[in-house]
């Protein structure tokens, strides 16, 4: 199929081909009908599945007939609003706006909060089609009459489980109030919670459904890989992954802001060229860091959740997790940014004992179990492989810093797709998975580990089974 087939007009299939596209990807095949259609949409999709242009080129088209090149900002009505949860993601939807409306005379800007608010305002006086924002600053303009919102004939909003982690929702529901109710709405989510789904129902009207991934479900593409390893050894680990793949640029997500910049600052200290980006961090060093790392001048980038959202590289080979996120969804947003576009893509977590609970629900989340492999050197804690959890906790084994000696190698690896029973369960989801069953552990057995020893690197009984590793194992090519 191609992107003619799909009805678009010349001046938007001319930018298409500009931007190097052939084939329209399976939520662009399935959403641009539908929106030009004028139907509402509910489309369940990641990112990396190419949904921005899956909207925004019928967007385009159905304000085409408002295009035009006078001066006068009369002309230049708002008629379309979309909502995005983060200053990066907003921007980089702007981007596509610009590059796909750039044989169409209809004018787009981008408005998000953390910036004076005068260079927006000027930029919305003189006449706007096109608004993309993140919901708090729209409503800083809305209070201070500074966009008029009477004349909108469209509304996507973007990435709404997040809107709703961020607590966006009753942002979003003021905006919807000063909406003009005959309008075609858009809401795309990478994941389906009840919450959703009842913002669905108020902002949309017999919408169409489309999804292209089963929710929650993790590209192909992708391999994903745990190395169990104690929480004092994590950065040494990290710095030890980076240095095998010399010329990979890597994405490492860590919980907490304080988190972020350390950990930068450690590894440049360990002569590997990185850098952060976190919330607390200013719009102009927040964009100067993402067009580095995008441009491969920063080998390395440091982020938290918030930041990294919107983080659009094409070709982005690994994503390390530091830290397993706080909710399995987070899992599955993180590693969106490796494997895009059919790519090979590699999603690595650095795993403690006490983040087993989180890898547990990941692994149902995705209905995978992830294989472990221990890098020798960078043994986990005692009670990791202790299925009680009994296991007496002890130290942390040596800091950052001190360079790893001695320690097994062991590996676990599970069964690629653990089989689980459906039989009597509750809260089965519509197609078919299970979410109320607790994480079954796979049936290989674990090793044992002595609780006696005093240096949980150094325990004299564990199997002598080296490992293939690093990133791909001995498969890898
Ligand atoms: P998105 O899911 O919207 O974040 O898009 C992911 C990436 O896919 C972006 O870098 C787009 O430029 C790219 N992309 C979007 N549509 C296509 C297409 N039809 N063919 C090739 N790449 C595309």
């Amino acid at each position: 199929m191609s992107f003619a087939d799909l009805g678009l007009i010349p001046e938007i299939l001319r930018a298409v081909a500009d931007a190097g596209y052939t084939e329209p990807t399976p939520i662009q095949a399935q959403a641009i009908p539908t929106i030009l259609a004028g139907a509402d949409l509910m489309g369940g999709a990641q990112t990396g599945t190419g949904k921005t242009a899956g909207f925004t080129l019928p967007l385009l088209q159905r304000l085409a007939r408002h295009a035009n090149t006078s001066t006068s900002p009369a002309r230049h009505q708002t008629r379309a609003l979309i909502l995005a949860p983060t200053r990066e993601l907003a921007m980089q939807v702007e981007e596509s706006v610009k590059t796909y409306s750039k044989h169409l005379p209809l004018r787009s800007t981008c408005i998000y909060g953390g910036v004076d608010m005068n260079a927006q305002i000027a930029e919305l006086r003189r006449g706007i089609e096109i608004v993309v924002a993140t919901p708090g600053r729209l409503l800083d303009h809305v209070q201070q009459k500074t966009i008029q919102l009477g004349q909108v004939e469209m509304l996507v909003l973007d990435e709404a489980d997040r809107m709703l982690d961020m607590g966006f929702i009753p942002d979003i529901r003021r905006i919807l109030a000063l909406l003009p109710a005959a309008r075609q709405s858009l809401l795309f989510s990478a994941t389906f919670s009840d919450e959703i789904k009842k913002l669905a129902d108020q902002m949309l009207k017999n919408p169409q459904l489309i999804e292209v991934a089963r929710r929650n479900q993790v590209s192909e593409t992708i391999t994903h890989r745990v190395h169990p390893v104690s929480s004092g050894l994590k950065r040494n680990l990290l710095a030890h992954i980076i240095r095998h793949e010399p010329d990979a640029q890597v994405l490492v997500f860590v919980d907490t802001k304080f988190g972020c910049s350390r950990l930068a600052h450690f590894l440049n200290r360990h002569g590997i060229r990185a850098d952060a980006i976190h919330g607390d961090k200013g719009q102009a060093q927040r964009t100067e860091t993402l067009e580095a790392f995008k441009s491969g001048a920063t080998r390395v980038l440091v982020a938290t959740d918030v930041a990294a959202r919107g983080l659009d590289i094409d070709d982005l080979p690994y994503v390390i997790n530091f830290e397993l996120p706080h909710t399995a969804e987070d899992y599955v947003h993180r590693i969106g940014r490796t494997g895009r576009a059919g790519r090979q893509g590699n999603a690595v977590s650095l795993v403690c004992a006490e983040e087993k609970h989180r890898l547990a629900e990941i692994e149902r989340l995705i209905k995978l179990t992830i294989p472990q492999e221990v890098v020798p050197g960078f043994d986990p804690e005692p009670d990791f492989f202790d299925p009680t959890g009994k296991s007496r906790r002890r130290g942390g084994g040596a800091e950052a810093g001190a360079a790893p000696t001695g320690g097994e190698a062991r590996a676990r690896k599970g069964p690629e797709r653990s089989p689980r029973s459906q039989a009597k369960r509750p809260a089965v989801a519509a197609d078919g998975f299970d979410f109320s069953k607790p994480y079954e552990p796979p049936a290989t057995p674990m090793p044992e580990v002595s609780s006696s020893s005093g240096n949980d690197r150094e325990s004299p009984k564990r199997p002598q089974r080296p490992i293939p590793f690093l990133l791909g194992g001995l498969g890898r090519k």
